[in-house]
């Protein structure tokens, strides 16, 4: 019998089109001799779209308005063996959709309830590395009211961190809010565009050079493997939105030319945040390298990473032989595996 898969893309966050290009690349690798796959797409409005406008969504890469409201097109899922939730940021790679899903008591692809929200909060998840003993950089947590009732206290918080810093919203993704403050002066400025996007925010220390940017792949559930790591190299002041999607300005190195002994470091402590947040199927484990140091630091766990042919995570598996098409078939039977 052929599994039923309901693959979720789109969704309500800024990720909305980067969500639409990963799942075609999923929906046509999934081997149809296996899986019977219905797609439903997410609008920006966070309705789920009939079968014609979701496929009008895929060709175009653009949602129209309308649609059903999500608890009642839940409850159809039900005919469904798993989902697929390709969906990244908030309402989709955070818990939500997860536990709507637990709700509606139908398995899935990717990290419960629990791992998706821990993992999606900037600030839970220094916590609970840090319990864990994963190295990373200084940080403080500021919450709008505290930036409303007493600025100056947040000044000298951020001050104690020293410039540069990082000012990120707690839960966004894909370097949206994110400001590199260079300057005391600038600091209002970037607060005010990150408290306009969440209710907390994270303020962090910046790696003592500009660090390199490494990154992992881990797939499994109780038992997971660790990808060989990869390296991001662009041409800017930091990985931001525009280096992100624009074409040609990154380039992935696969494996990064690292030591052995750091590269064998980045697989080690990935796995061990995987278990410390409760992650399961997959993750990205993204890492700062200070050469001039040899500090390695982590610095985000991705629970849902971009999924296109060409993207990061995909690409570490199929250096350690599991192509694209493997690895989708893979994160199936990792959501259907009893736990
Ligand atoms: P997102 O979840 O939006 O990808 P990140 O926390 O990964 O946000 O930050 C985006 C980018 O900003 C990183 O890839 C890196 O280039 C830069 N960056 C973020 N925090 C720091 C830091 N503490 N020190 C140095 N660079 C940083
Ligand atoms: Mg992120
Ligand atoms: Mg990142």
């Amino acid at each position: 019998m052929k599994k039923r898969i309901l693959l979720l893309a789109g969704g309500q966050s800024g990720e909305h089109e980067v969500s639409l290009m990963s799942a075609r690349s999923v929906l046509s690798a999934l081997p149809r001799d296996q899986f019977d796959v219905t797609p439903v797409v997410i609008s920006k409005q966070g309705r789920w779209l009939p079968p014609t406008e979701t496929q009008r969504a895929l060709e175009t890469g653009e949602a129209p308005t309308g649609g059903d409201l999500v608890l009642h097109r839940a409850a159809s899922a039900e005919g469904y063996d798993a989902v697929f939730p390709l969906l990244h940021g908030p309402m989709g790679e955070d818990g939500t959709v997860q536990g709507l899903l637990t709700l509606a008591g139908i398995p899935f692809v990717g990290s419960g309830v629990l791992g998706s929200a821990v993992s999606m909060d900037k600030i839970m998840t220094k916590q609970v590395l840090a319990s864990a003993g994963i190295p990373q950089v200084a940080w403080q947590l500021v919450v709008r009211r505290d930036w409303q009732a007493q600025p100056d206290a947040v000044r000298e918080c951020a001050g104690q961190l020293g410039y540069p810093l990082f000012v990120k919203p707690a839960n966004l993704g894909s370097s949206v809010g994110i400001s590199k403050v260079a300057r005391a002066e600038d600091l209002d400025g970037a607060l005010n565009l990150a408290f306009s996007l969440d209710r907390r925010v994270i303020l962090e220390a910046m790696t003592a050079h500009k660090p390199r940017e490494v990154e992992v792949g881990i797939l499994g559930n109780d038992a997971p493997i660790a990808s060989p790591v990869g390296e991001l190299r662009f041409d800017a002041d930091f990985y931001d939105y525009e280096t992100k999607y624009t074409e040609g300005r990154a380039s992935m190195h696969i494996p990064a030319p690292l030591p052995p002994e750091v590269a064998e470091q980045v697989r080690t402590l990935a796995l061990r945040a995987f278990r410390a947040l409760d992650c399961a199927g997959l993750a990205r484990v993204d890492f700062f390298y200070v050469e001039e140091t040899g500090e390695l630091l982590l610095n985000e766990v991705n629970t849902m990473p971009g999924f296109t042919t060409t993207s990061m995570y995909p690409k570490l598996f199929e250096a350690a032989g599991l192509n694209y098409s493997a690895l989708v078939t893979r994160l199936v039977e990792l959501a259907l595996e009893d736990r």
